[in-house]
């Protein structure tokens, strides 16, 4: 059986506890055997980006930005109790926010649908992704508290030395006060990244904010990303018979739970943390999402939107054979070596890809699944005479391995 070769490397981005310990198994039994695959190996484990004093994390954006695709293991971003765990210099930032604001990119979050696990929503058919603008708003806030009766006011300096002052409230008693802000080239490349996403995988874009009360604020968004749409993509949406609609909040809210699904939903910051979390929940598995961080001028980064699974990861260091799902895992694979395919000319690479997913779903179709997904499908395979097996993830991938095999 001849490997698949490949021109340009993928950027391996190489991470933390049980998801590094599914990498090297889903590399060596799905991956491996059937490419000829090249990659530039970035190790951004915790040890590896505290050894480095986290060169390695920029090095690696760096790379995803020459080359144009990336696929990224979980890490762990650290908090005090990884401080001592690890014994680290520094408590390093999220490597996720550092690649992010390099490539200056947008992630793209859409479950994996498979027919023995029904999503909670009887009219959802189609995945729906969402696309959070990932800059600004409340997670760049500045906030104040106060004991005593007084006035908050906003102020503006312009360069140009004019100033612009509000009050924001005076209040005759303690209360709280907060400042936000956005860029306009962080929503002109957000509303960017998301019209050629939508482009590239044929799919409509709602858009949503509250612009009736925020008529300033949410307003701008409203007016940057209509104008970019009107100005630089309409005429390609109607050439594929795409479209883009622009909704209240509250309505998109609505109208999401009644539709079929088998579009992009483009949330600003915290309704996308929000609203993706109670997707993935709905849709049925944390461990079913895929992720991929898209940059205005077309690099992409694929990864599993799930965490390093550390519960896991510290029975496996017990010895203990552990049920990890690494299906969203090996997506990212998938995704990478498409999209790498697709830049290079390698149609072979996307077969592949297609028949490695269709693989891993088959296997579960046929009851075989890791714990998370057996108490979802057990009924709706039992209903088809099938019985579930609960298996570890080893002898999940195994099963993958050899239907490819045979298929091959
Ligand atoms: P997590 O790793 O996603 O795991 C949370 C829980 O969800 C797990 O304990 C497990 O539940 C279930 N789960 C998630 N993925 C699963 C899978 N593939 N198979 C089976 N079950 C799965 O989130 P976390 O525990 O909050 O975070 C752990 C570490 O991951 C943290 O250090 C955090 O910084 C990092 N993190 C990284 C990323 C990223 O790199 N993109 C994203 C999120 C979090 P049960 O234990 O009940 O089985
Ligand atoms: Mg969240």
């Amino acid at each position: 059986m001849s490997k698949i070769q490949m021109k340009t490397p993928l950027v391996e981005m190489d991470g933390d506890e049980m998801t590094r310990v599914l990498w090297k198994m889903i590399k060596d039994e799905l991956i491996l055997p059937f490419v000829d695959l090249k990659t530039e190996y970035y190790d951004l484990g915790l040890p590896n980006r505290d050894k480095t004093g986290d060169q390695v994390t920029i090095d690696a954006a760096n790379a995803n930005k020459k080359y144009g695709v990336a696929v990224k293991c979980a890490t762990i971003t650290p908090n005090q109790q990884r401080m001592e765990e690890y014994g680290l210099h520094q408590m390093w930032k999220s490597p996720n926010g550092i690649i992010r604001s390099i490539l200056d990119g947008t992630v793209f979050r859409a479950p994996i649908l498979i027919s023995c696990i029904k999503p909670y929503v009887r009219t959802w058919e189609k995945p729906i992704t969402i696309a959070r603008h990932a800059y600004g708003d409340v997670y760049k806030n500045v906030e104040i508290r106060s004991d005593e009766p007084g006035t908050c006011e906003l102020v503006f300096t312009g360069r140009s030395g004019n100033v612009v002052r509000k009050t924001v409230q005076t209040l005759d008693e303690p209360g709280v006060f907060q400042g936000v802000h956005n860029k306009v080239s962080s929503i002109s490349s957000f509303a960017r990244c998301v019209f050629n996403y939508a482009l590239s995988t044929r799919q409509d874009v709602w858009f949503a904010t509250k612009d009736t009360i925020s008529k300033t604020y949410d307003g701008a968004f409203k007016e940057i990303v209509g104008d970019i749409f009107e100005k630089e993509y309409k005429a390609k949406f109607d050439q594929l018979g795409l479209t883009y609609f622009y909704t209240l909040i509250d309505d998109a809210v609505a109208r999401v739970i009644r539709s079929k699904g088998g579009f992009i939903w483009a949330c600003k910051n915290y309704d996308g943390d929000v609203m993706s979390d109670m997707l993935s929940t709905a849709f049925g598995s944390l461990a079913m999402m895929t992720s991929v961080l898209v940059s205005p001028d077309g690099n992409y980064e694929y990864e599993a939107a799930h965490g390093t699974v550390t519960r896991h990861y510290y029975r496996y260091l017990k010895g203990e054979k552990t049920s990890t799902n690494p299906i969203a895992t090996i997506f990212a694979w998938t995704g990478a070596l498409r999209k790498r395919g697709e830049l290079d000319g390698i149609p072979e690479l996307g077969q592949f890809a297609d028949k490695l997913e269709k693989a891993c779903l088959d296997v579960l179709e046929e009851g075989i699944m890791t714990k998370d997904l057996a108490g979802l499908a057990k009924d709706n395979l039992a209903a088809k005479g099938i019985t579930v097996q609960e298996v570890d993830s080893e002898t999940y991938l195994k099963t993958v391995r050899a239907r490819m095999e045979r298929e091959n």
